[in-house]
C-alpha cells in the first residue's frame, strides 16, 4: 500500500524498520537511507534472509543538507518520509518534505547543534523570557510549519516515539473514554534496566544526555515552573519494576499537551535514575564533558559531548546485556460525572524479550514501534491532515489497538498510588 524513506539507522530506526517489515501490508516498498549506508545494506541483509515481503533499497545521505534530501526524494518517490535521525535534521527533513509535497513523520522535536550560533542563540533567549523555560528543544521551530504544510496538503506527525508519542495518546484516550475533565498528568518514565556498565546512556548519548543534565520544568496553571537539574526527586513503587527514585525533567510532550488541552491544570514528567549514572554525569558536566560548544584540542576543533559520545558505548550495543524492564504511562487525576476520578495507564517492557524479538534493548524497541504505528496510521489515512500535529489531536484508538498488536501491550489501573 505504502512506500515509506526512512532516514536514520540507528537504535531507534533499526526497530522501526523492523516492525514495518512485521507490517508489510501497510510498507509495501522501504528505502533505508543514512550518513553511513553499511548500517542500512546490514539490515536489508537481515531482513531479507527472514524473507522479508517488503521491497527493500538502500541510500546514503546527508539529512542536514536539504538539496541531498530532496534529490533523495524525488529520485524514490516515497508516500512519507519517517525522521529517525537526530532532532537536529527536522527542519531540512521537513523543508525537503514540503518541497516534495510528501508526509513527514519524526519522534523528537527540533533542537540544533550549535547552540552558540547567533541568530538561533538571539531567538532561544528572547523565548526563554516569554515562554520562562530554558531547554534547548521547543516547538516553535516545527509548529511554523502548520500553514505551510496546510497548502502542501501533507501531514507532519511530531513526536511518534513513547515519550513523546505514546504518553500523549494515553492522554487523548485518557480524555475520550475515562474523564470529562483532566486536572493533572504525571508522565513517568521509569527504566529498570541494567546493561552492567558503571555509565551508559539508553539512546543517542548526545541527545540524552543534553535532556537529562539541563533544568527541570513543568506546567501549572497555565505557565511554565523551572527547577534546577535533579532538584524534585520522588519515589514510586513501579508495577512489575520496584521501587525506583525519579527525578522531574523538562520534557516536550508537556508544551504540545499543555496548549492542547487547556483544562489540565498540572503536567509534570519524572525519569528514574540510578546513583551512579547521576554520579557520573555531574562528574562529567563539572569538568566540562558535556559541554556543546567546540574547542581546539591539538590544533583540531572538537565538541566535548561529540568527545564523549565517541567513547560511551553505542546504545544499539546494549541489547544483548540489559536485563529488567521499563515501565512508562501516564497518571491522572479528573473527574467523571461529577466524581473525582484517578487513573493509571502504562506500559511495561522487558529488555531481553525485546532483544530476543530485535535485538535491540527496551529504550529503542519502545520509541521504534510507536514510530512505525504513527507512520502506518499516516500512510493508511487514518492519521491523515494537512498541517503539523503531535499524537494527541488524533483519534487515540487505532493507535491503542497497535500498540497491544506490535509489542507494547498496556494495562489500565483505575485505583493507582499518586506522587505527591
Ligand atoms: P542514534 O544515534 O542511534 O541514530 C541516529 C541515526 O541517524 C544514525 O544512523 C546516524 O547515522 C543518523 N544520522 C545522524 N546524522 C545524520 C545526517 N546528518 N544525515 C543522515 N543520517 C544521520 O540515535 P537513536 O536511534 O537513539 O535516536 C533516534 C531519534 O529518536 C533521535 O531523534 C532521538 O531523539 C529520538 N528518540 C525519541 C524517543 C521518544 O520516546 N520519543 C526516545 C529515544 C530517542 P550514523 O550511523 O552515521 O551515525
Amino acid at each position: 500500500m505504502g512506500r515509506l524513506l526512512v532516514i536514520g539507522c540507528g537504535g531507534v530506526a533499526q526497530v522501526a524498520i523492523q516492525k514495518c517489515a512485521q507490517n508489510s501490508a501497510v510498507f509495501t516498498e522501504m528505502c533505508l537511507a543514512s550518513r553511513t549506508v553499511s548500517k542500512c545494506d546490514a539490515l536489508k541483509d537481515k531482513l531479507e534472509k527472514q524473507g522479508t515481503p517488503v521491497k527493500i533499497t538502500t541510500a546514503t545521505v546527508n539529512a542536514d543538507d536539504v538539496n541531498d534530501v530532496i534529490k533523495l526524494i524525488k529520485e524514490y518517490q516515497p508516500d512519507a518520509v519517517l525522521n529517525v535521525a537526530l532532532p537536529y535534521q527536522d527542519l531540512t527533513i521537513m523543508d525537503a518534505c514540503l518541497e516534495c509535497k510528501v508526509d513527514y513523520i519524526d519522534t523528537a522535536n527540533y533542537e540544533p547543534e550549535d547552540t552558540d550560533e547567533p541568530v538561533w542563540r538571539a531567538a532561544y533567549e528572547k523565548r526563554c523570557k516569554e515562554k520562562g523555560f530554558t531547554a534547548y528543544f521547543d516547538y516553535s521551530y516545527q509548529w511554523a510549519y502548520m500553514d505551510k504544510f496546510k497548502e502542501g496538503g501533507i501531514t507532519g506527525l511530531l513526536g511518534t516515539g513513547f515519550d513523546p508519542g505514546v504518553t500523549s495518546v494515553f492522554v487523548a484516550y485518557a480524555k475520550k473514554h475515562y474523564f470529562d475533565e483532566i486536572h493533572t498528568v504525571d508522565i513517568l518514565d521509569c527504566n529498570g534496566g541494567d546493561h552492567g556498565y558503571a555509565f551508559a546512556t539508553n539512546f543517542n548519548p548526545e541527545i540524552n544526555l543534553r535532556e537529562v543534565s539541563a533544568n527541570g520544568s513543568y506546567w501549572e496553571d497555565g505557565h511554565w515552573i523551572e527547577t534546577k537539574p535533579m532538584e524534585i526527586k520522588r519515589v514510586y513503587d513501579f508495577p512489575q519494576v520496584g521501587q525506583k527514585d525519579m527525578y522531574l525533567l523538562h520534557h516536550e510532550e508537556i508544551e504540545a499537551l499543555g496548549r492542547n488541552f487547556p483544562e489540565i491544570k498540572r503536567i509534570r514528567f519524572f525519569m528514574t535514575f540510578g546513583q551512579s549514572y547521576l554520579d557520573h554525569m555531574r562528574c562529567l558536566e563539572d569538568v566540562g564533558m558535556l559541554s556543546t560548544s567546540p574547542i581546539m584540542f591539538e590544533g583540531r576543533e572538537i565538541v566535548p559531548i561529540q568527545f564523549l559520545k565517541a567513547l560511551l558505548p553505542d546504545p544499539a550495543s546494549l541489547g544483548p546485556r540489559t536485563v529488567g524492564k521499563t515501565n512508562i504511562g501516564c497518571i491522572f487525576r479528573g473527574i467523571k460525572d461529577g466524581k473525582e476520578k484517578t487513573l493509571f495507564i502504562y506500559n511495561v517492557c522487558d529488555h531481553q524479550e525485546c532483544y530476543k524479538e530485535l535485538g535491540s534493548q527496551a529504550i529503542s524497541y519502545t520509541t521504534g514501534v510507536p514510530a512505525m504505528i504513527g507512520t502506518a496510521l499516516v500512510l493508511s489515512g487514518k492519521w491523515k491532515k494537512p498541517g503539523v500535529f503531535t499524537t494527541d489531536e488524533f483519534d487515540p484508538d487505532p493507535y491503542m489497538e497497535m500498540l497491544n498488536e506490535y509489542g507494547l501491550p498496556w494495562v489500565v489501573d483505575e485505583n493507582p498510588v499518586l506522587v505527591d
